[in-house]
């Protein structure tokens, strides 16, 4: 179905929990976000419906999300259910992978097709601090795992996705780059947003993604995925990616549509509108879902200076 600007919008993201095994200081507070109740959060049923009606309005991919969307009891069956949906070409998860080594065949074998792994620095002990990370020593070793694992699952064209942040991994961009050598992998580095926690923070911590080809200059333009710009070093076997939501805005692109754990709808990320579908089903739902689309705003003027003015963080609308 298109919008009101002739976008087409053909992309659900499903925030499957607002829980999460780490707490990124970017994302989350340190205490951990309230939790919401049980019965707040949508049942395998529920999402399985409105992922239905979505896929008749037009909806050929589904990414899952959250806060962790491996932490969510159910996400196996999410995912069955959801890959069985007629017209749904595309499963994909973000996931920051550090479960996948206990999950990837499972996944695998229930329909997803692709995963996005988020890896803000190639370091355990920053990790540790960036993600406030107890439960292991050796974080970045794990998530590394978690990739292979999904290999050996047989997940192709798996993304590795870090946030720049000044002052945290800006020196870092060139070991990111060097890791393309021998390794065919995808690493997309996504401009830190104001939204949420990282609302707050300094003007230093949001560097533009120009700052990558500025420390690696060696990066050849190769060519555009989706919002991505890709690079990459001449010999070298694997991709840099850039996304920049907020130095180069994507709104007249933007086919994507979210659902929050709590069965909220929001066509913007960055907009304070948000409209409960829970408690709708067949016609109705479709209805309200279809008037959302509708409605989707033009745009939203993301900046340092003009923040998110969503009513929640990250976290709990999947990114
Ligand atoms: N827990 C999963 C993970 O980290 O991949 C999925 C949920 S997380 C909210 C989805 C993505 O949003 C992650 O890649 C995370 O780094 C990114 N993210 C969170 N806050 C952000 C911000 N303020 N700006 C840019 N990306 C952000
Ligand atoms: Fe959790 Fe992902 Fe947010 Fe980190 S970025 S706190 S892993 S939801």
């Amino acid at each position: 179905m298109r919008d009101s600007y002739k976008r087409e919008i053909n992309y659900l993201r499903i925030s499957v929990t607002d829980l999460c095994n780490l707490r990124c200081r970017y994302c989350m507070p340190e205490q951990g976000v309230e939790k919401f109740s049980h019965e707040t959060i949508l049942s395998v049923e529920e999402i399985a419906e409105i992922a239905g009606i979505c896929a008749e309005l037009g909806v050929n991919k589904v990414r899952l999300t959250g806060g962790e969307p491996l932490v969510r009891r159910g996400i196996i069956d999410i995912c069955r259910r959801i890959a069985e949906i007629p017209g749904i070409r595309e499963l994909c998860i973000t996931t920051n992978g550090l479960l996948l080594t206990k999950y990837a065949d499972d996944l695998r074998a229930a329909g997803v097709d692709r995963l996005n792994i988020s890896i803000d620095t190639l370091q355990n002990e920053k990790y540790k601090e960036l993600s406030r990370c107890s439960f292991s020593e050796h974080p970045v070793d794990d998530l590394f795992e978690g990739f292979e694992a999904a290999k050996k699952a047989g997940f192709e064209n798996t993304k590795l996705n870090a946030v720049l942040i000044g002052g945290w991994n800006d020196d870092e961009i060139t070991d990111f780059v060097e890791l393309t050598k021998d390794n065919d992998y995808q690493i997309r580095f996504i401009e830190l947003m104001p939204i949420g926690e990282a609302a707050s923070w300094g003007k230093e911590c949001f560097l533009p993604n120009e700052t990558v080809l500025e420390k690696a200059p060696e990066l050849k333009f190769i060519g555009e995925s989706g919002v991505a710009k890709l690079y990459q070093k001449e010999g070298y076997k694997g991709t840099i990616g850039l996304i920049s939501p907020v130095n180069h805005h994507f709104c007249s692109k933007c086919n994507r549509l979210r659902l929050t754990a709590d069965g909220k709808l929001k066509a913007c990320l960055h907009s304070k509108k948000e409209t409960p579908i829970r408690g709708l089903h067949g016609e109705e739902l479709k209805a309200a879902i279809s008037k959302e689309i509708s409605n989707k705003p033009e745009n939203y003027d993301l900046g340092y200076e003009n923040p998110s003015s969503s009513q929640r963080g990250m976290s709990q609308i999947g990114g």
